[in-house]
């Protein structure tokens, strides 16, 4: 292939990277570890519902069924919701909708790469403001820098991927009224922090745009559903880019029925939660460790030494965890996500004797 017949914009993107895995105990993406087809019912009624399933019919273009179950979990209306593919889907989306070459997007640093990407793929370009130390957002370098450059799109990821830090809603309105144009809050992991969600705000400012995904706490990352919360001409804007059938029949039959299932299923967002405080605790135990305080089901963790020889200790114990090599940002890190004690313990101790 002659590299002249890409975009120039992507010419010198490296392929996205997806560990290749060996390992039973798959910690490196903050999946769920919940499977949705044994909580009580759930089955039950997806086989009920397979009797009228028609896969040889397009599904319905703005997925219906799944934004009526939104509205009932959210409290907004159905017209509030566009839906998609995972929130990776909503972010091509949202920046395809607001962005043209040359453009400014804001962001802080680190987080999630999509935004940023996203960004270049487009011609766009992104501000970043690093954090403080620590990985605490830097509010004020964030708003004066919002004030100053007015970006076409601020993006806030909270909490944020992949520092776990959560910003208080209080700030994010803040922003909101500082910006003239969209701010877009990503609440991915706004289920596991309970508190400081601004999806609500959605009625109040017509700026403001959120997304949440079902691949996290509602443990459905392999169904591919996430979808964005806005004020409903912003939603106009938005389908205006979809494609007419972006979302999968299947997934428009089961999501709907995850999502009101969700009180079962929040009982296992709650265990990650306490597991995640009792990880915390003990990493924190450990010398040469630095972890920091997450809202989110994962945990951002720093050695002093030996990167590499714990992460192929964990690998001999059958665990995947995402280690950040040669990070500039995120020196000598890695991020674990939350699972079930008896395997968070066997990484705790690989963690010990390898840092003895
Ligand atoms: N936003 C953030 C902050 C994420 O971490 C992720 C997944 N890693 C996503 C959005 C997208 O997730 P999905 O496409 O599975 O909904």
């Amino acid at each position: 292939m002659k590299t002249e017949w890409l975009r120039k914009t992507i010419a010198d993107f490296d392929p996205y990277f997806v560990a290749p895995i060996a390992e039973k105990h798959v910690i490196n993406a903050n999946e769920n570890y919940l499977n949705v087809l044994t909580i009580p019912g759930v089955k039950e009624e997806l086989i009920q519902a397979l009797d009228t399933f028609r896969p040889q019919i397009y599904p319905k273009p703005m997925s219906d069924d799944i934004r009526k179950a939104l509205a009932d979990y959210i409290g907004a209306k159905p017209e509030n919701f566009i839906v998609g593919n995972g929130g990776d889907e909503m972010i091509t989306y949202l920046l395809g909708t607001f962005l043209d070459p040359g453009d400014q997007i804001l962001i802080h640093s680190p987080t999630f790469d999509m935004y940023e990407l996203g960004a270049e793929t487009l011609g766009a370009s992104a501000i970043k403001v690093k954090d403080l130390p620590g990985y605490r957002r830097d509010q004020k370098g964030l708003l004066e820098a919002v004030r100053r450059y007015q970006p076409k799109v601020t993006v806030i990821c909270n909490p944020n991927n992949p520092t776990g830090d959560l910003l208080p809603r209080a700030f994010i309105e803040e922003v909101l009224k500082a910006a003239d144009n969209i701010v877009f809050v990503d609440e991915a992991y706004m289920e596991f922090a309970q508190k400081e969600s601004v999806i609500d705000l959605i009625d109040t400012y017509p700026n403001l745009i959120v997304l949440r995904t079902l691949s996290k706490a509602f443990a459905l990352a392999g169904m591919r559903c996430g979808y964005l919360a806005a004020d409903e001409a912003l939603i106009e804007a938005i389908a205006k880019i979809k494609a007419p059938y972006n979302l999968n029949a299947f997934t428009q039959l089961f999501a709907p029925i995850v999502i009101r299932h969700r009180e079962d299923i929040f009982k296992v967002r709650d265990a990650i939660c306490v597991e995640r405080d009792r990880l915390y605790a003990a990493m924190k135990e450990i010398p040469s460790v630095t972890v920091y305080p997450s809202c989110t089901n994962f945990l951002l963790v720093q050695v002093d030494k030996k990167q590499e020889e714990i992460f192929e200790a964990l690998r001999r114990k059958d665990i995947l965890v995402k280690i950040y090599r040669n990070s500039q940002d995120i020196p000598n890190g890695f991020r674990i996500s939350v699972t079930t004690k008896d395997v968070d313990d066997v990484l705790i101790s690989v963690f010990r004797e390898a840092l003895a």
